[in-house]
């Protein structure tokens, strides 16, 4: 039988939904803009959840999909990332299998994986498909994940010790213990798995990122310099999830956003996965009622984990239980308080919302980024801490609230960002700013756009390599 000699990718995205939704988005540019097939391949650890369910059967022809056999976690696992690198590890032999399968019958010319898949490059090396990097979070992360072996040598002191802010080429200055999560405790297995990934990412054929020039223009230049054993990278955002709800099923809280003025809702989210403690939780809550502006919150319970949320993003009890005493009662009208989930991306498209109260995951500030709408920097977990410096010092898109000696964010500081957001003048700055990026995200990606000229310049290695595997 004579093969398709179609480009067609393999995709494999870590099992975190802030990562399958971009990679699917990735999948549709190609399919859309440059007829290249492929094949989503879902490391699963048991029966999918819903919300991956719905995303994957919702894709367009000629994007597939597999889900490979559940793997089995040990218990001892501590956090998402430790998860997240293991479930991909153990699925390897898989995962061979389904490359090999997919080899005969396509003309596979890439393999993309998150940097928590790293350990599928040996498959690939194996089986003779180039590795690719999909990397989900902001250039400004890789560009650090690049330097690191540097600074690992460069300092011996623990990075949020250091008298300084760090800066690298082109960035805003970021305090260290802004840096990301692996890195706060260099002793930590995980500071030593990065350290080690990081030669695996310089091995790749390329590296795709979820930005655009006009959002990271200094970090995406110093990324772009040529050095021997750099892969070539190529920003091709912002890519956000599309084809959601028809409107035929209106939420709840979408209808009520419809009887709210123009631009008069903060939106309150933290993400996938983001938990807050009972005492902040509190805090939270009297600081929107003192604040006396319109909110939307997605509440979850209390945890004492800033993630706890990540893998089970509805939990098992009710969030309600947890608010103030009177809460509810006493801001009817003024706000509503959603358990677990929202459809964020209807949110923010909303002409009722007038700002977003963040945990920083990228896709957010890049959904964000997309609408318009200005931020409240509240990071949590992973390079979220990054984000918020960024948003906030760098591109001054967000307010930043200060957190107290115990880390806790008070009601007064709250309701002081929330106002000044919603109403003050540094609100209408950083409306304004964020009114220009969302003009520039248009631009990266039509025809001519930075983005899109990225992912032509992508497809047309593909397109014209020789086909190395017939
Ligand atoms: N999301 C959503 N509703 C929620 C919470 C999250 O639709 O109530 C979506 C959000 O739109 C985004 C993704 O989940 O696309 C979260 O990704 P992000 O990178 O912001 O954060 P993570 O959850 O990975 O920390």
């Amino acid at each position: 039988r004579k093969m398709d000699q179609t480009p067609h990718v393999a995709l494999l995205p870590s099992p975190a939904m802030g990562h399958l939704i971009p990679l699917v988005e990735f999948a549709k540019q190609l399919v859309h803009h440059h007829h290249i097939s492929s094949t989503l391949i879902i490391p699963t650890t048991g029966p999918p959840p819903q919300s991956q369910i719905s995303v994957l059967e919702s894709l367009p022809e000629n994007i597939n999909h597999v889900f490979l056999p559940p793997v089995h976690l040990p218990e001892n696992l501590t956090n998402a990332e430790s998860q997240m690198f293991i479930t991909v590890s153990l699925c390897i032999p898989s995962l061979r299998d389904t490359l090999k399968l997919l080899t005969s019958m396509n003309r596979l010319v890439a393999l993309f994986v998150d940097p928590f898949g790293l350990d599928a490059f040996d498959v690939a090396e194996e089986i003779g498909v180039a590795p690719y990097i999909f990397f989900p979070s902001p250039a400004m992360a890789l560009l650090f994940c690049l330097h690191l072996p540097k600074l690992d040598k460069m300092f011996t002191c623990e990075y949020r010790d250091l008298p300084e802010p760090l800066k690298l080429p082109g960035c805003v200055p970021v305090h260290g213990r802004d840096l990301p999560d692996p890195v706060q405790d260099r002793s930590h297995v995980a500071y030593k798995k990065l350290l080690e990934n990081v030669s695996r990412i310089t091995s790749s054929e390329g590296i795709i990122i979820n930005s655009f020039l006009d959002l990271e223009e200094g970090a995406i230049k110093a990324l772009q310099v040529e050095e021997p054993g750099k892969p070539p990278i190529y920003p091709i955002g912002p890519l956000i999830q599309t084809g959601s709800s028809d409107g035929s099923d209106r939420l709840d809280c979408l209808k009520w956003l419809d009887d709210q003025p123009s631009q008069s809702v903060l939106f309150v989210s933290f993400g996938s996965g983001g938990t807050l403690s009972h005492d902040q939780i509190n805090e939270l809550a009297l600081g929107l009622e003192m604040s006396g502006q319109k909110f939307l919150w997605v509440a979850r319970s209390p945890s004492d984990k800033s993630n706890a949320a990540f893998f089970d993003a509805h939990g098992q009890i009710d969030p309600l239980d947890f608010l103030p005493k009177g809460f509810l009662e006493r801001t009817e009208g003024q706000g509503l308080v959603v358990s677990s989930w929202a459809p964020q991306i209807e949110v923010l498209r909303h002409s009722s919302t007038g700002g977003f109260l963040t945990h920083c995951g990228w896709n957010s500030t890049l959904e964000s980024v997309v609408h318009g709408v200005a931020l409240i920097a509240w990071p949590l977990y992973a390079e979220q801490k990054m984000n918020a410096v960024m948003s906030n010092e760098g591109l001054n898109v967000a307010l930043r609230p200060k957190a107290n000696e115990v880390g806790i964010v008070e009601r007064e500081e709250i309701a002081r960002v929330v106002k000044e957001l919603m109403k003050g003048e540094e609100g209408e700055k950083v409306r304004g700013k964020m009114k220009s990026l969302q003009d520039a995200a248009g631009k990266a990606l039509n025809k001519d756009g930075s983005s899109a000229k990225s992912l032509s310049e992508l497809a047309f290695r593909w397109k014209n390599q020789k086909n190395i595997l017939v």
